[in-house]
């Protein structure tokens, strides 16, 4: 979500709860799990483009059998309904339950595999007959966004371009907030979510290389935009979404814990001994956890919880790319899962904090700047 990071740390688990944090910087070490190391940056035609997605969207589209629905903005009647540079913004939705899902890939372009996982979860969960996903199916409709940044994605670069002439770049997901929307994916994607209501969320990232201290590469950190006890959240909704959103990805932490490949800790910030949880309201995920009302668009205040996954950085590497992919599908489909069957909201939030590891906060990081130190306060309780 924010930007990536170089240091290199991570905190140990203790089993009665308490995060005990090691610090330390540690070169990365070859890995003797089976996470592949990253290899060499695989070649940008290796990575999905705009015109890929828009292929296998129509693939997907196609032999789901009318399962999935593939559509653009722009044949929404959504005005403005495309990028900065005049792409096509595409969804796809699948799924016939009254639970909406907002799933979101590559607001960063450069942060490449939430488009593989869209399409990769979009798939299955349009085709695959096995007794998840057609539970998944039955009970929630999927909004499948496999790139919302597809001029980014194109560049290759985080951003989007203003095409105003003054070729600035904007942070699409630090564009949802009271002033800004300056750029037209934002207005276009805030209106389809304004018209679509949703009732969870999830965004997939990329971090920079993080490393345990025991030199395993960190393949996945779990984030939730506005701090748990932190300066926002507890105040939202008598802190139900600090409860749910620890709900959310403790589901998807205990899910991953049977695959030996997939090592996840909290996603943080910051370096050299101080880290920091973020606390960003004008992100996308932040700003649907506080029903902002842009514009009048949002006048009930519409809200709903919303996570991220950070896959690790290093992964985009040729070797390791199948297996990046992977985990951000298996997390994905576990909690598409959990909110299709209610498991999720019988997951203890404290996962959140006793099980997942996670390094030592000074601070938080906010929109106007770092914020130390860090509270006592413990954990919302539900
Ligand atoms: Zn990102």
């Amino acid at each position: 979500m924010p930007h990536p990071y170089s240091s290199i740390s991570r905190r140990n688990l203790l089993a009665g709860g308490l995060a005990l944090a090691t610090l330390a910087a540690v070169q990365p070490a070859l890995a003797d799990g089976s996470f592949p190391e990253p290899g060499p940056f695989p070649p940008r035609d290796a990575l999905l483009t705009y015109a890929d997605m828009i292929k296998a969207l129509e693939k997907i589209e196609r032999t789901s059998k009318g399962a999935v629905q593939v559509t653009t903005l722009r044949e929404l009647g959504i005005s403005p309904g495309v990028s900065e540079a005049g792409r096509d913004l595409y969804v796809a939705t699948v799924g016939t339950g009254d639970t909406h899902v907002w799933l979101q890939g590559r607001i960063h372009g450069n942060e490449p595999y939430g488009t593989d996982t869209m399409l990769d979860v979009l798939k299955s969960v349009g085709s695959n007959g096995n007794p998840t996903f057609r539970r998944i199916r039955d009970e929630l409709t999927l909004h499948v966004i496999p790139m919302y940044n597809p001029d980014g994605s194109e560049l290759y670069i985080r951003h989007t371009v203003l095409q105003d002439g003054s070729g600035r770049r904007i942070d699409l997901n630090r564009d949802w907030a009271p002033n800004a929307f300056q750029a037209k994916e934002s207005i276009a994607w805030y209106t389809y979510w304004n018209q679509v209501k949703p009732d969870y969320g999830l965004d997939i990232h990329h971090q920079g290389l993080k490393y345990a201290d025991d030199g395993e590469p960190i393949t996945m950190s779990l984030g939730i935009s506005l701090a748990p006890s932190g300066p926002t959240l507890p105040g939202v909704k008598g802190g139900l979404y600090d409860v749910q959103t620890r709900q959310m990805q403790g589901q998807v932490y205990s899910a991953l814990q049977g695959y030996g490949f997939v090592n996840i800790d909290r996603y943080s910030v910051g370096g050299g001994g101080n880290f920091y949880e973020i606390d960003i309201r004008g992100g996308v995920a932040s700003a649907v956890m506080i029903g902002l009302n842009w514009q009048d668009m949002n006048p009930t205040g519409h809200s709903h919880p919303m996570v991220f996954f950070e896959t690790y950085g290093g992964s985009i590497g040729q070797k390791s790319r199948g297996k990046a992919i992977e985990q951000n599908v298996r997390g994905t489909v576990a909690l598409l899962e959990g909110l299709a069957t209610g498991s999720t909201w019988g997951t203890d939030p404290l996962i959140w904090h006793d099980q997942i590891p996670h390094v030592p906060f000074v601070g938080y990081q906010t929109d106007g700047g770092l914020v130390t130190p860090w509270p006592a306060q413990g954990p919302v309780t539900p």
